[in-house]
């Protein structure tokens, strides 16, 4: 569970915001490598500037609404305008620190000034970085963003790095002293309920609740408006998290809700165990496998629950086929278990809690040394490992060293030899030999000479 504190980049289109991004991030992507076979783009990392860690979101990739006309959007459009309003303001209640970027060469435009007006109105700390600004000649052009009313302005360039230590300084000090609240330490399993406006979120955690009436009392997160509500299964206690950012809708705009990915990346770190709904009737969006990539990257156990099943018109094959179909649109996620679920009528709801177990106890599994290493001998038999220029990868032993997720070190003898397909290879060998049902698990390739074997 991590609970690092968010960074937003807001800003209308065009002015660098991902180019800051990955400015902000960059060094850091070289040494940790992404999810293997994965194209999502990445629209949040992590990142650390003097001795702080945070995670920094460039909300110019979010999608906030739904059906969002694809088409690309000019950058100072009437058209635009919802978006960046609706940007602005997920910022503002989900990010800690948040960062305006503004195009320094072109100067102060409408849209910056709309976005400038929604920001003024929280109290939580705004940064302007007036982007493009390679030269210092041109810095004094900066102070013309001090109209915007947010606070400082800083003259930078993304492209070539002038001005962000000074930037990533300011942004490191207005970091909340500590994100990382202490999360209460119980045995209750914390599920996260995700997806999209309408999918039947609500629905399905008052359905949660009034079945299992049993609820400890509410207590409230970590998260700023976050409330968590507990209840009892079985004798096992189960935490629903941020159940009010369930509850709240429409709060932006009549008829539009707002999806926010920061609120979800926020609450899913908190969870053990996230239930994905999919719209039975409607199927898989992009935001849903955006979502789904997160669940990936979070280290969270994951069930994907197929709502609404009750609508759907089907016969003996529907099933069957929807899971294929859902199995290729979510194809990052085969380990996450499937359900089709009725939120309104109550169907196989009785199944939930039950496979959260399931997923729990995959979590926290652990294969002993000895399971293992006769799994890695029989796959290196199987498939022998990649070559190059006559050197083959060779494997000495595996040992497994940490839980939730499931995390295996190999040692070989040459880590930078080994490849995605030999690596997913492994994954579904291990995965042969115990399930790890709806948990990610990580593979580590270490080097190590054949002598210290
Ligand atoms: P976003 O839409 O706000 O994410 O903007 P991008 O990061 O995609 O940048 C938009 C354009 O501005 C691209 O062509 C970038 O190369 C350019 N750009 C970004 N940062 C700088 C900078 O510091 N200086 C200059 N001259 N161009 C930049
Ligand atoms: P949320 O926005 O994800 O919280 O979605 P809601 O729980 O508010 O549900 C949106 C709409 O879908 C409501 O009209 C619900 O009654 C309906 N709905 C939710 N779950 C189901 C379901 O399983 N079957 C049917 N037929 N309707 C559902």
């Amino acid at each position: 569970m991590s609970q690092k504190a968010l960074v937003a980049l807001v800003g209308r289109p065009n002015v660098g915001k991902s180019t800051l991004f990955n400015r902000i991030i960059g060094r850091r992507l070289a040494v940790v490598s992404d999810v293997a076979g994965t194209t999502r783009d990445r629209l949040y990392a992590d990142a650390e500037w003097g001795g702080m860690s945070f995670t920094v979101i460039d909300t110019g990739g979010i999608e906030v609404t739904e059906g969002r006309n694809t088409a690309p959007l000019s950058e100072d459009s009437e058209q635009f305008l919802p978006l960046i309003r609706q940007q602005a303001a997920v910022a503002m209640d989900d990010a800690d620190v948040i960062v305006q970027v503004v195009d320094g060469q072109t100067g102060i435009t409408a849209a910056d000034r709309e976005v400038a007006a929604i920001l003024r109105q929280t109290k939580k700390p705004v940064i302007v970085a007036a982007n493009k600004l390679e030269s210092s000649k041109l810095w004094d052009t900066a102070y013309e963003f001090y109209e915007l009313g947010l606070g400082e302005v800083f003259a930078i360039s993304s492209l070539h790095g002038a001005g962000t230590g000074d930037l990533l300084d300011a942004i490191v000090e207005a970091l909340p002293p500590s994100a990382a609240q202490e999360e209460e330490e119980d045995d209750s399993i914390r599920i996260a309920i995700l997806g999209r406006p309408n999918v039947g979120k609500s629905t399905l955690l008052n359905k949660l609740i009034g079945e299992e009436r049993v609820i400890v009392s509410p207590i409230a997160g970590t998260t700023r408006d976050a409330i968590d509500e507990k209840l009892r299964w079985h004798g096992q206690e189960f935490t629903l998290i941020d159940t009010a950012g369930i509850r709240r809708r429409g709060k932006i705009d009549v008829g539009i809700e707002k999806y926010s990915v920061l609120r979800a990346l926020k609450t899913l770190r908190r969870a053990d165990v996230a239930l994905l709904l999919i719209d039975g009737v409607e199927a898989v969006t992009s935001q849903d496998a955006h979502i789904g990539g997160m669940l990936t990257d979070e280290n969270v156990g994951v069930i994907v629950l197929i709502n609404k099943w009750d609508i759907v018109e089907k016969d003996a094959f529907t099933m069957p086929e929807y899971e294929k179909k859902v199995r290729g649109e979510l194809s990052f996620l085969p380990y996450a278990p499937l359900l089709f679920v009725s939120a309104e009528t109550g169907q196989r709801l009785n199944k939930i809690f039950p496979t959260v177990l399931e997923v729990q106890a995959a979590r926290h599994h652990r294969l002993s040394t000895g399971v293992l290493n006769d799994v890695l001998r029989d796959l290196v038999a199987r498939h022998p490992p990649p070559t190059k220029a006559g050197i083959q990868l060779k494997f000495y032993y595996a040992t497994q060293v940490a839980v939730a997720p499931p995390t295996f070190v190999f040692f070989v003898n040459r880590p930078e030899m080994m490849h995605f397909g030999y690596q997913r290879y492994i994954e579904n060998q291990l995965r042969e030999a115990y399930p790890f049902t709806g948990t990610p698990i990580r593979l580590l390739f270490r080097g190590r000479s054949e002598e210290k074997k």
